[in-house]
């Protein structure tokens, strides 16, 4: 019966992901120059590389303003993502305290599952541009990630982590010069 048989993984149609085995996920190597596993189904792993070049034929605006479009289209989502949160303490602060207070298991589950996937689809928005704006620079996310995690693990050894501003750890040693 059809019926009884195990769904088959819904695969987006993109053409381009490979197949392997789940449990081959290199969590643990996120970072890894040459395989970052990102988006992950059933039986699948897209990688960082692939989810670029999808990034790349989805993105449709005229490329002589590409630079300016994707910085714009960044902040709008990004503000897009703190307007959710914004209407989440002002419509509901009973649930805006109990994800603060992680007391998730007495929230509301309906109104908690609908804000999640909100912010989601918004924080999803986020990343297309974070990634478009990559690909108008020739960056790799790959190479984004790997700097962004090299800077924290930097800060963390010199222990300037809760400082703020992106010469933190000239001004320690200036200070401590
Ligand atoms: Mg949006």
């Amino acid at each position: 019966m059809l019926g009884n048989q195990p769904q088959k993984p819904v695969i987006p149609d993109l053409g381009m992901l490979r197949r392997t085995r789940l449990r081959s996920l290199p969590i643990h190597k996120i970072g890894h120059p040459r395989r970052v596993p990102f988006i992950t189904f059933t039986n699948y792993i897209m990688e960082l590389k692939e989810y670029q070049t999808i990034i790349e034929k989805t993105a449709v605006y005229p490329k002589e303003i590409g630079l300016a479009y994707c910085a714009l289209g960044l902040t709008g989502e990004a503000g897009e993502v703190a307007e959710k949160i914004k209407k989440l303490y002002r419509d509901d602060q009973s649930l805006a305290n109990n994800i603060r207070l992680g007391h998730i298991f007495e929230a509301n589950k309906k109104a908690y599952s609908e804000f999640r996937e909100n912010v989601k689809k918004e924080v999803g928005d986020v990343i297309w541009y974070c990634t478009a704006l990559a690909n108008e620079l020739g960056l790799t996310l790959e190479e984004i990630l790997q700097a962004n995690y090299d800077k924290l693990i930097k800060r963390r050894e010199t222990g300037t982590l809760h400082g703020s501003g992106d010469d933190r750890e000239e001004v320690k040693r200036f200070e401590t010069s």
